[in-house]
């Protein structure tokens, strides 16, 4: 049981919302706060005081014992934006009750044990059910003690940090297994039970049937994902009723899939029926996998349903993720999510070290240098298809010039694919300089590694002649240093030499850099690869030092006039 104690009325109502949501968990003790805090302590679990940390601590001082028996107690402060574990982080569970309060009140959970900020994921964050030593498993994480993952199947988990061996065992597995005393089971959704069944099957009847099934065949029923039939089946109470119990969907393919699908025990009577001459296997097998338990009978007479289990192949994530042009606070929440849901990351070795300090212990890290851009795009795509959670970094989008086209290109669709946008440099130049894109814009990238000069030269000359406003990437380097002046040449055959030109170095780095000069005025050899220019288009003007491209409102055509 949870005790609830409150002084104040705003405490008494985030207490309130507490104990509305785990009516079963709480308890609220009234009056006098020092009383109902030595009451709390002494009958409950868990406590959450919606009071100051040092007032708690003062009440509960006295009343301390020893870290094994204490509950665990978590301080929410008055405006509800923090909810501390004060005692028993581990022990008492305090750190795991500060997040879960946390995320029903929208605060904060606030944990100080060590390896917890570290970041461990929690074995119930995995997403998965699980069974067994979860408290004495999710201990020995915590502390650092060695937990072995036994991974009978590929899944795409988030980063454990675990041990070729150990005293702990985290088993990944669909199998029906009794955990061992210092082990986990994770029940990964790998199971799709295919069923049939006659008009009137009776849900017991479809539920037996299911059960031995997966009995016989050693899986458990935890592991079931889905249940999969025909669409004339598809409102079939039976089936839909068993579905029900089990707390899974039922899917429905029509019946012409459904026949296309080789099954090893084919038979006339669904054909007649519905159209197909395999309802229960060939369900089951359409999403690919392994049949694990071939069509089978229920024990009614006459037998009304029908089933057969597969196990479907594990599909991977790939997340491609965008870091922003560098500072920390230009990195979008999302995708610090997403480097810390991957097991293995992906990335150009300067890139992963702008982020290392977030990632999960556990994180299988591969970088490379420089240039081994089609190794990575590689080795992200195929570590997915192995089943893994990976994520693939780049620089400002991960789209823009990046790893994402080439990643994409050679992924199939047995993964799933997630894209985090990123702050491109082109948005963060243009932040510093004021407003240069204002009006239609384009980006050109000026490296002719993968693209011929020819190819270059005529699209800036397209977009000199259509008047955008160009953003140009990788725009000089030492080996490269004749073509942002060839470009800069076509701009200025339609452009005034005077119009303004933005060249951004290190945008939201620490030596970051920005400047506003002219067409003309531009010294290519202030650029190098770190920097972006962007050039006006023919409105574009400076203002007040800094560089705006007009929107064309019609309210500001005398402004711009008297700028011009
Ligand atoms: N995916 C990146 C671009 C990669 S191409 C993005 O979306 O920003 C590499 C080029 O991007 C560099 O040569 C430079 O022109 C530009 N660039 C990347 N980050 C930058 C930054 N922080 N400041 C200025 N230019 C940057």
């Amino acid at each position: 049981m949870i005790g609830l104690i409150s002084a104040t009325s705003a405490g008494a109502a985030a207490r309130d919302r507490l104990a509305a949501a785990w009516p079963d968990r709480t308890r609220v003790y009234e009056g006098p706060v020092g009383d109902a805090v030595r009451a709390a302590f002494a009958e409950c679990e868990q406590l959450v005081c919606f009071l100051a940390t040092g007032a708690v601590v003062r009440l509960i001082a006295p009343l301390l014992g020893d870290k094994a028996a204490d509950p665990g107690v978590v301080c929410v402060d008055e405006g509800g934006r923090f909810a501390v574990s004060l005692l028993g982080g581990h022990a008492g569970g305090a750190n795991e009750l500060a997040r879960e309060v946390g995320e029903l009140l929208g605060a904060k959970p606030v944990v100080t044990t060590a390896t917890d900020a570290v970041g461990v994921a929690g074995l119930d964050t995995l997403g998965l059910p699980y069974e067994g030593a979860v408290a004495a498993v999710s201990r020995a994480l915590l502390d650092g003690e060695p937990v072995a993952l036994e991974a009978e199947l590929a899944w795409p988990l988030p980063p454990l940090p675990v041990a070729e061996r150990g005293a702990y065992t985290v088993r990944l597995t669909d199998r029906a297994l009794e955990p061992g005393p210092r082990e986990v089971l994770l029940r990964p959704p790998s199971l799709v039970v295919g069923v049939g069944a006659s008009r009137g099957a009776p849900v017991d009847e479809v539920l037996e049937l299911i059960e031995s099934a997966l009995a016989e065949a050693g899986l458990s029923v935890r592991s079931v994902a889905q249940l999969a039939t025909v669409e004339a089946k598809s409102e079939e109470p039976g089936l839909v009723g068993a579905a029900e119990q089990l707390g899974v969907p039922l899917i429905a393919y029509p019946a012409s899939e459904l026949a296309g699908v080789a099954v090893p025990n084919p038979s006339d009577a669904p054909l007649a029926a519905v159209g197909t001459p395999s309802v229960a296997e060939a369900a089951a097998l359409l999403g690919g996998g392994e049949l694990l338990a071939p069509k089978r009978k229920s024990a009614g007479s006459p037998a009304m349903a029908t089933c057969a289990v597969v196990r479907r192949p594990a599909r991977g994530r790939l997340a491609v993720v965008g870091l922003g042009p560098g500072a920390r606070d230009l990195l979008t929440p999302r995708a610090v999510a997403e480097l810390r849901r991957a097991s293995v990351l992906v990335g150009l070795d300067q890139y992963v070290d702008q982020i290392r300090d977030l990632l999960r212990p556990g994180t299988r890290v591969l970088e490379s240098g420089l240039g081994a851009e089609e190794e990575r795009a590689r080795t992200a795509v195929a570590e997915a298809r192995a089943g893994h959670a990976v994520a693939l970094i780049g620089s400002g989008d991960a789209g823009v010039y990046a790893m994402a086209s080439p990643a994409l290109a050679e992924a199939s669709d047995d993964i799933d694919v997630v894209g985090v946008p990123g702050v491109t440099a082109a948005l963060a130049a243009g932040a510093l300089l004021g407003a240069p894109l204002g009006h239609d814009h384009v980006s050109i990238s000026l490296s002719d590694l993968h693209t011929p000069w020819e190819v270059i030269e005529r699209r800036v000359r397209a977009a000199a002649e259509s008047d955008l406003v160009v953003t140009f990437y990788n725009p000089r380097s030492r080996g490269r240093d004749w073509q942002l002046p060839k470009a800069l040449a076509a701009l200025a055959e339609h452009r005034a030499p005077s119009t303004p030109v933005g060249v951004v170095r290190n945008a939201s780095r620490p030596d970051e850099s920005s400047r506003v000069t002219t067409l003309a005025a531009l010294d290519p050899a202030s650029v190098d690869m770190m920097t972006v220019v962007t050039v006006g288009n023919t409105a574009t003007r400076e203002i007040a030092g800094r560089m705006v491209t007009p929107r064309g409102y019609r309210w500001q055509a005398s402004t711009e006039e008297g700028a011009r």
